[in-house]
């Protein structure tokens, strides 16, 4: 399909064309980067007038029980939801513990939301990029609230953080101990902490959680200093606090307006964006020639022996390249 085209057919909400257009910018094939960055292009003008928020706690902690239940509160108040996925572990087994599409059922059907399971098969830094592109997507078919899923494994919270408007970190209710699992570096990401399963017996120890958590967070500095981080609690199965959650986004967009700091958050994520495709792309165009190819495997025995140091065979890899393309 011609590109205008296309792009018109996902501006519609047109619910095929943007499941194709989000199956382009997930390939890595050569010819569909192309037409995925020919697209974009077309489609960049209306994109950004959404909120993007991430989501991420442990598996079981309730993410897809809560999504559901937020995802249907939010299409009440007349907003379109859209659901994706970042999975670090369908990168490295080809599993996935995000993925399956038996994933919050009902909000699936609804006709305002989109539920997009993760791509499998690629590094952490591929699936960030075309989760990124798939925002983008997503904005321009007309979804307002873009809500990015992911499980706390590896780097793939910063990742998230580093991609949405605010950042949400589930907790289960707990002990002490639940809390010093828990790491700092994630807390400092998080613009909202909620903790779920307030409900049956575990409404004490949820409770007792919520003061716990508000009080490890008076030693950690805020992302904004216009955003006391709040600690809510909520219970996704019984859909109570759900409103309340809304609350605290709506109150958090208000409050991070007032100063063009959504704004700002969003021009630094689009230039560390920027530098993040270069450094990924020239590696690809590095690794792909075939004067570095024929070099690499020699280099790489020399620094696994130990025979020369890593810097050194960088450098290396480096000359080789630039003096080929240069001959070029
Ligand atoms: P995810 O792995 O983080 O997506 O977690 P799920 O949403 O799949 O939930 C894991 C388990 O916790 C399921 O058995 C849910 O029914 C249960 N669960 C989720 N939210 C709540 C809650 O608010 N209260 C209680 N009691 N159980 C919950």
């Amino acid at each position: 399909m011609e590109p205008d085209i296309f792009a018109d057919a996902v501006r519609s909400g047109d619910r095929r064309a943007l499941a194709r257009a989000i199956t382009l910018v997930e390939s890595t094939r050569a010819d569909h980067r192309v037409a995925a960055a020919k697209l974009l292009e077309q489609l960049m003008p209306h994109t950004g007038d959404s909120f993007r928020i991430g989501i991420s706690g442990t598996p079981g902690v309730g993410k897809s029980t809560f999504i559901e239940a937020f995802g249907n509160h939010v299409i009440k108040q007349k907003r379109k939801v859209a659901v994706l996925a970042v999975d670090p572990s369908s990168a490295v087994s080809g599993g996935s513990i995000l993925g399956d599409k038996t994933r919050m059922e009902r909000l699936a059907c609804r006709r305002h939301a989109y539920i997009r399971p993760s791509p499998a098969g690629q590094t952490l830094g591929g699936v960030a990029r075309r989760t990124r592109e798939s925002i983008l997507v997503c904005e321009a078919a007309g979804f307002d609230v873009i809500i990015v899923e992911t499980v706390g494994v590896g780097q793939s919270e910063t990742a998230v953080a580093e991609m949405t408007d605010m950042f949400i970190l589930m907790l289960q209710p707990g002990g002490g101990d639940e809390l010093q699992g828990i790491k700092r570096g994630n807390l400092e990401l998080a613009d909202l902490l909620l903790v779920n399963k307030a409900d049956g017996d575990m409404v004490s120890a949820a409770r007792r959680s919520i003061a716990d958590y508000r009080n490890a967070l008076q030693f950690l500095s805020p992302r904004s200093s216009n955003w006391p981080v709040p600690v809510v609690g909520c219970s996704a199965l019984k859909e109570e606090g759900i409103a309340g959650v809304w609350q605290s986004v709506l109150r958090y967009w208000d409050a991070l307006s007032k100063d063009d700091e959504i704004a700002a958050r969003r021009a630094a994520q689009a230039r560390t964006w920027m530098w993040a495709e270069t450094a990924e792309s020239l590696v690809a165009q590095l690794k792909e020639h075939p004067e570095v190819r024929a070099r690499v495997r020699d280099l790489e025995d020399a620094v696994t022996q130990g025979r020369i140091p890593p810097t050194t065979a960088a450098e290396q890899l480096i000359t080789i390249f630039r003096s080929a393309r240069a001959k070029n």
